[in-house]
């Protein structure tokens, strides 16, 4: 019975994960919010929290958008330079992410920081990591694509 409930379980998860590979990256479907970048723990601590930002989570950062929602970036090569580059803390941004309403999750692939009153954008490139520039949907900055070839 115990296994005949697993399967059940996991039919349809089978059944899905062709179109939810096909669902990643889905540059139609990126969102462009803008907000803060703040350090998550430190916001909670406000509501309360004892977050012990310095345990652990060494200042973490995450997104605080317009109406002062929380939202976590997901912590892949991209969303990991978003979380550490203390330079981005207290800075107003525009994530271009893929949002995950449930969680209160983006996965980050591009942004933006205001500098003055221009929008500059930075790209992240697979080997260099994040640079100023705009490389689009590409993986790779334009040198890196150049030496590959
Ligand atoms: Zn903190
Ligand atoms: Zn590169």
């Amino acid at each position: 019975m115990k296994t005949l409930c697993l399967a059940l379980v996991l039919l349809p998860l089978f059944a899905t994960a062709g179109d939810e590979a096909k669902k990643k990256r889905d540059f139609k479907k990126i969102a462009v919010v803008q907000g803060t970048i703040v350090c998550l723990g430190c916001e909670l601590e406000k509501d309360g929290a004892d977050a012990q930002c310095t345990l652990n989570a060494k200042h973490a950062q995450g997104f605080k958008d317009a109406d002062g929602k929380l939202w976590s970036i997901v912590d892949n090569l991209r969303g990991h330079g978003v979380i550490t580059n203390e330079k981005l803390r207290g800075k107003e941004v525009k994530l271009h992410a893929w949002k995950f309403e449930k969680a209160q999750y983006l996965e980050v692939w591009q942004y933006e920081v205001k500098s003055g009153d221009k929008w500059e954008t930075f790209s992240c490139c697979t080997d260099c990591g994040w640079e100023k520039g705009d490389s689009g949907e590409n993986e790779m900055c334009e040198d890196c694509t150049e030496k590959g070839k």
